[in-house]
């Protein structure tokens, strides 16, 4: 399984960086997991978010956030609406099952009346 990810939001923080101190380098970013199989994909409901820093290259964990990133942190988290954890079925699902299901009807058909693949 390859896990990919739904961006759900990106903001720019205006606040002081916990380790550079700089103003305008944070991106506060809201995140859902999605995992794709070959057969398959899962969205998972659980929303990440993370922030990261561009100008120290650092990724600021929630133990290091300040008062006020908490504050916009908080705000933000109102405004994003997340998708409902679902599974969803590729191509590929489809065709295998459509394969298989005329396997099924072609083994039924040889078995039962072979009369109509020509075969007596
Ligand atoms: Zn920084």
């Amino acid at each position: 399984m390859k896990t990919e990810y739904i961006i759900l939001k990106e903001a720019t923080l205006t606040n002081n960086c916990p380790e550079c101190y700089s103003t305008d380098g944070m991106t506060l970013a809201f995140k859902q997991e999605k995992l794709r199989s070959k057969l398959l994909i899962k969205t998972n409901k659980n929303v990440i978010e993370s922030i990261h820093c561009g100008k120290c290259e650092t990724q600021i964990f929630a133990g290091q956030w300040t008062k006020d990133i908490e504050r916009v942190y908080e705000y933000h988290k109102k405004t994003i609406s997340s998708k409902p954890s679902s599974i969803r079925f590729t191509g590929l699902f489809y065709v295998l099952l459509f394969l298989l299901l005329l396997l099924v009807s072609l083994g039924y058909t040889y078995l039962y009346h072979p009369n109509i693949l020509g075969l007596n």
